[in-house]
């Protein structure tokens, strides 16, 4: 656990004792010996904390720092840095603990009530107290030293009770002075309230915000997913496979989530994926891309559509193990009859539905669905499909 924190954030936390330890001496006006006393016995005991700490030696930093607490109680530093570690060790009651009898204090200077606030705000987050975090972040959202940080915090809220409205307010803000750490994330926004209203019957509503989405993000995928939607509710498929094929050919990883929307539009058009219509066709003779259309199609359970069991062959060729254990139990793919392929891809399909089928690029998490936001890491367009079949079960989070 101590491992996922970086030796510059433990130093950034010691310093931080450190430098507040001796502003509060100087703060407390105290005399000169009296400063030097108290600071001897600080040196030796912070410098064997900052030791053990960069050691790795997480509970023996702990056990020196509850000494530092205990040796003086008043001193509201060592109070958060030890809440602090109770946090980052998972005990986060303790944490809660401290945090909230340091902010119980009368005579608390403005600066140390707000880095105690903030503090109480990260465990409570920690904790799946949103409410209760929500309520210290928006209170220091007017602190320059918390702004950025409270605000980001907030946003995280949001996103986790969907509630989207206070997210882009929220996201605005914070564009007003930073940059956003998921640029998408605000299209991202408009795209859930335009599904929502979408379900509730509020079109309108439901097209403002998606128009909302493109003014965030031009040609947005996720847009242009939900307007072919829209297109294939009003009857219009032939817009609707229009714009899914784009989606398909400039976003290879959203493949599977295109590919049945697309196969569903061609349909009401009367037309198939082998179709001959210039504008819709996505017939094509490079033998990568019928593979990747092949794997979409398995990951997405669509695999009833002629052409692309025609283009299986081609992706069992690219995975070498698949390759060979079809070739050993029905024949060599590239020989099989429709009704070869055909149980074979339905049996690919069954393995798919039990394995991990999309992994973030940024976290690595593992997931048997698609998420627009990773469920693992929180950032935003991360999933991508697996690049090939692993035997491997789905975690937790899928
Ligand atoms: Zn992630």
């Amino acid at each position: 656990m101590f491992s996922e924190f970086p030796v510059d954030f433990w130093l950034a936390l010691m310093l931080a004792v450190a430098a507040g330890w001796f502003a509060r001496q100087i703060w407390n006006n105290s005399a000169k010996a009296s400063v030097k006393s108290r600071t001897e016995p600080f040196n030796i005991q912070y410098f064997a904390g900052l030791n053990h700490l960069l050691n790795e030696q997480q509970d023996k930093a702990l056990e020196v720092l509850r000494g530092l607490a205990e040796a003086d109680a008043d001193t509201v530093e060592t109070q958060l840095a030890l809440g602090h570690l109770y946090r980052r060790r998972g005990e986060v009651d303790r944490a809660i603990h401290i945090h909230e009898s340091i902010m119980q204090r009368n005579g608390l200077p403005a600066f140390l009530r707000e880095q105690a606030r903030f503090a109480l705000g990260e465990d409570y987050l920690k904790a799946g107290l949103l409410d209760r975090a929500e309520t210290c972040f928006q209170q220091l959202i007017d602190q320059l030293g918390h702004r950025s940080v409270a605000l980001r915090n907030l946003l995280s809220i949001y996103e986790q009770q969907g509630d989207w409205q206070q997210a882009i307010s929220t996201y605005q803000q914070l564009s007003g002075f930073t940059s956003p750490e998921h640029p998408t994330a605000l299209a991202h926004y408009y795209c859930e309230l335009a599904e929502h209203a979408q379900q509730e019957g509020l079109m309108q509503q439901a097209r403002d915000n998606l128009d909302k989405a493109f003014m965030a993000q031009r040609n947005f995928p996720r847009g242009n997913l939900i307007n072919a939607d829209f297109f294939l509710a009003a009857g219009d498929a032939r817009n609707a496979a229009a714009l899914c094929k784009r989606v398909m050919e400039l976003h290879p990883h959203l493949l599977p989530i295109a590919l049945p929307r697309f196969i569903k539009a061609l349909r009401s058009l009367g037309l198939s994926m082998d179709n001959t219509d210039g504008e819709l066709s996505l017939s094509s003779a490079d033998t990568s891309q019928r593979a990747a259309l092949a794997y979409a199609a398995i990951v997405a359970n669509v695999l009833d559509e002629p052409y692309l069991l025609q283009c299986l062959p081609d992706f069992l060729r690219q995975d070498a193990t698949l390759g060979e254990m079809v070739q050993a139990l029905v024949g060599e793919p590239a020989t099989l009859n429709a009704s070869q392929l055909q149980s074979v891809a339905a049996a690919l399909a069954k393995i798919f539905r039990r394995t991990q089928r999309y992994r973030c690029v940024s976290c690595g998490v593992n997931t048997g669905s698609h998420f627009w936001q990773c469920p693992g890491c929180h950032s935003w367009d991360t999933l991508a499909p697996v690049s090939r079949l692993e035997l491997s079960p789905v975690s937790r989070r899928g």
